[in-house]
């Protein structure tokens, strides 16, 4: 192995965006970055002794850190201790291997979601700590806020450039698509596919899809393989222990009553749309800039919102069998 060759550990890298990463670094095939992609089969993060085992094992210079407890809106409301738990857990003991083992950098995942609830908008990486975040989603949003805290302080006490990414909702192939834990998009796809195939067997019961809430709140949603590109970019090229949000501009943010009619039309499907307005919507809207990776990448195309859905719902057909759900 070449003294400067990279050897990138990608926590998390069996999940959404840990595939998408791998599809993109596969189609680059450079020679001077080795990238290696664990789960929890390899080892449980939330373990310290498995944790220092992994990392003795691979050896990284460089680290993605993506392993989470990662969960839907309802899933959150559920689970707000399990959230806060295991994501102090794993994080702790990611950052504080990655500074024993020496690791070069550090990359961690943030995201919207753990934003002040009341705030002024858009929200910017200068306003993560300015307030509680929504009730719903307490426990993920603190323990994804001391991420922020641990990397200034290793920064300040070691000098470690520990950074992170703050991406807005992200979709994509290898999404999770259980009906109990997934996030909106995923969860969706799965509804409107497994009642159009009860249509098909002959169920007496028109065709409806339903959504949860009142499809009026508001979200920035990003295809996992664009926020796969802008991941990778910021392992090379940024350098500054202050999070950089990775996500759509402010005009693409929709409703999720348009999310339900963009995959009612990647199925083709023109019967009723439902709105379960006895179902919590979670905090209004979370508007986020991307302006400073704008000032970094003002030419980054973002992948149409139709077609991504669409290119989600393929894949989810295709791999229905095997798809996580
Ligand atoms: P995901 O598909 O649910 O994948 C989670 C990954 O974490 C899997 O590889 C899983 O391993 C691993 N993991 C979970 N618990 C672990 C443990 N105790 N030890 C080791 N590995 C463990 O999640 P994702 O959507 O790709 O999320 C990746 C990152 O992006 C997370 O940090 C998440 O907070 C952040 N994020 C996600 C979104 C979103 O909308 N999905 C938005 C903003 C930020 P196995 O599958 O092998 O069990
Ligand atoms: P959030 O963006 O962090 O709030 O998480 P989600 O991806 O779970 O999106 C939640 C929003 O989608 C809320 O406004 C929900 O009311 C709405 N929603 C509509 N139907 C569903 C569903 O079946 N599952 C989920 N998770 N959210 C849904």
């Amino acid at each position: 192995m070449s003294a400067d060759k990279k050897v990138v550990l990608v926590t998390g890298g069996t999940g959404l965006v840990g595939h998408a990463i791998q599809t993109i670094v596969q189609q680059e095939k450079r020679d001077d970055e080795e990238w290696i992609f664990v789960g929890s089969k390899d080892a449980d993060l939330s373990d310290r002794d498995q944790t220092k085992a992994l990392f003795n094992k691979y050896r990284p210079t460089h680290v993605v850190h993506l392993a989470a407890m990662v969960g839907g809106l309802f899933h959150n409301i559920s689970h707000n201790l399990d959230f806060l738990r295991k994501n102090i857990h794993i994080n702790d003991n990611v950052l504080q291997t990655s500074f024993e083992a020496g690791v070069v950098k550090v990359v961690s995942c943030l995201s919207t979601c753990i934003f002040p609830d009341k705030t002024t908008y858009p929200i910017d990486e200068t306003m993560i700590h300015l307030g509680p975040p929504h009730p719903s989603n307490f426990g993920y949003s603190y323990a994804k806020r001391l991420i922020d805290v641990s990397n200034r302080a290793y920064h300040e006490q070691y000098g470690c450039l520990f950074t992170s990414v703050v991406p807005c909702n992200v979709f994509g192939p290898h999404d999770n698509f259980s009906m109990q834990s997934s996030h909106v998009i995923p969860a969706l796809i799965r509804k409107l596919h497994d009642a159009i195939e009860r249509g098909k067997l002959g169920s007496p019961e028109k065709t409806v899809f339903t959504v949860l809430g009142t499809g009026r709140p508001l979200r920035q949603f990003i295809y996992s393989l664009d926020l796969a590109k802008l991941f990778i970019w910021v392992l090379r090229e940024y350098n500054s222990v202050d999070p950089i949000i990775l996500s759509v501009d402010e005009k693409d943010e929709v409703s999720i009553s348009t999310v339900a009619e963009n995959i009612a039309q990647a199925f083709d499907f023109h019967g009723e749309i439902q709105y379960d307005s006895t179902q919590a919507d979670g905090q209004f809207k979370k508007t986020a800039s991307n302006a400073k990776l704008r000032s970094y990448m003002p030419d980054f195309q973002f992948t149409p919102f139709q077609q991504a859905v669409n290119d989600t719902v393929q894949w989810f057909k295709h791999n229905y069998n095997t798809a996580r759900k």
